[in-house]
């Protein structure tokens, strides 16, 4: 059932709702349509969170929503949705605007306006659209608000805001639910991981980054993960890659390890991130997931090429060592070492060369910091990427690996004048 819920219940602030979105919404409800923020941006708002990017969902086509922004854009196949652009450039942003879409066959959404042409095909198709595990195929049948509700995921990342008449309605006792901080699957939890999978890890991501604010799973949520975590194996590696990165890049990476521990889920999830939590304690691994939750908070980029290069550093230096001693030298052993553990380590993941690439970057980097000779530092500080292996030997020499007194000497170097570097290379002779 619907609850309108009115400020001075929710107690949203006006003044952290986008700009560009309260546009979009004025804009195609100034044209007859509904149209609210919702999702993510929601349960932030209610929580007094920032939203990091905000939604905007309406009862208009893909079609008519395109026709009235200048610069909107139709993307995707299977999920058609609208991307309306501001700006330019470093400073642009998107509002993603989908159309209220209906939770799998349902038959009213037939009925529903703008549905007829684009989803007969899809109506005629629905007994099709879970296979034989239970996964949803298909999700492109409009619908109306109350069904866009109930296909989505946790009750608290189901709510539309008005921000003209500051309203937020409320299908799945979402409110209720941020009040107990309770995350709580929509439906029968069992039954939606089944049509998809990647919903338990999006239950692990939200379950890390509400833990500060006292939010746990609800316990019907969390029962079911550590029987089904065996079907996100089905769930293509690239996908799996990119959902690992959102629970160890934006800002929680250290709440999702506690969190995958207290599930008992530290391992059956993903090859690489099982590794992860496995060596979540390792000094190194430690500190480069200290420090890249410190770098979110700050605002700053992170790399996934720096973390997963202090995870892996392990492999990397065994193998190093063990290629040396069959026989090759130094500098391809390292080469070799490397191909090896990304291969057996990292596989076919998106972004595979440019991910590769900077992880070898880094690698290859330490060995060149032990030279402090001639003319090699001058041209490894000048180095694009220097400063990533950089942090990388910083870190190595926090753990202790290395001499700090090193470190610290690379970072004087970086820091001085050219005069100075030269005098700086003269006395490590
Ligand atoms: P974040 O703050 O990390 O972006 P979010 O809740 O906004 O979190 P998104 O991935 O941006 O997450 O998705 C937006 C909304 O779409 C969600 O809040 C949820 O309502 C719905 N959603 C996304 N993925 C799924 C899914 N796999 N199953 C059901 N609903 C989903
Ligand atoms: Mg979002």
């Amino acid at each position: 059932t619907r609850r309108d819920v009115g400020a001075e219940v929710h107690g949203i602030d006006p003044k952290l709702v986008d700009r560009r979105a309260n546009e979009v919404v004025t804009t195609l409800q100034d044209h007859g349509y509904e149209a609210y923020i919702v999702g993510g941006a929601v349960r932030d708002l209610l929580l007094g969170l920032k939203p990091k990017d905000f939604d905007v969902a309406t009862n208009a086509t893909p079609e008519q929503v395109k026709a009235l922004f200048r610069r909107a854009f139709i993307i995707g196949r299977r999920f058609r949705i609208v991307h309306v652009v501001f700006g330019r450039g470093r400073e642009n942003e998107v509002i993603e605007v989908t159309t209220f879409r209906a939770y799998l066959d349902n038959q009213a959404a037939d009925k529903v306006s703008g549905n007829e042409k684009t989803s007969r095909q899809a109506l005629a198709n629905v007994q099709h659209a879970v296979d034989a595990s239970g996964r949803v195929l298909r999700d492109n049948v409009w619908g109306s608000q109350q069904e866009d509700a109930a296909r989505r995921d946790f009750s608290i990342n189901a709510m539309y805001y008005d921000p003209r008449t500051q309203t937020v309605v409320d299908y799945h006792k979402g409110i209720e639910d941020a009040r107990r901080h309770t995350i709580r699957m929509i439906g029968e939890p069992a039954t939606r991981y089944r049509e998809d999978p990647v919903r338990m890890l999006r239950a692990i991501r939200f379950a890390a980054k509400l833990r500060a604010l006292g939010f746990t799973l609800d316990a019907k949520t969390a029962q079911p993960l550590s029987e089904l975590r065996g079907l996100l194996g089905d769930i293509p590696p690239s996908r799996m890659f990119d959902e690992m990165l959102k629970l160890l890049q934006t800002g929680h990476a250290l709440a999702s390890i506690a969190e995958l521990r207290e599930l008992h889920l530290e391992s059956g999830i993903y090859p690489l991130l099982d590794l992860i939590v496995a060596r979540g304690d390792q000094p190194l691994v430690q500190l480069a997931l200290q420090d890249t939750d410190r770098r979110v908070a700050e605002g700053k980029s992170v790399a996934p090429s720096f973390l997963l290069a202090c995870v892996l550093w392990d492999d990397v230096q065994r193998l190093w060592q063990q290629y040396q001693q069959d026989g090759l030298a130094p500098h391809p052993a390292l080469h070799q070492a490397i191909d090896e553990t990304f291969e057996r380590r990292v596989g076919d993941v998106s972004g595979r060369g440019k991910l590769g690439a900077d992880m070898r970057e880094i690698w290859v980097m330490q060995p060149r910091f032990e030279r402090r000779t001639g003319k090699a530092p001058l041209s490894l500080v000048e180095q694009p990427r220097f400063r990533a292996g950089f942090d990388f030997l910083r870190l190595r020499a926090r753990t202790g690996e290395l001499d700090e007194a090193l470190a610290q000497w690379w970072e004087t170097f970086s820091l001085a004048s050219d005069e100075q570097r030269l005098q700086m290379l003269e006395e490590a002779r």
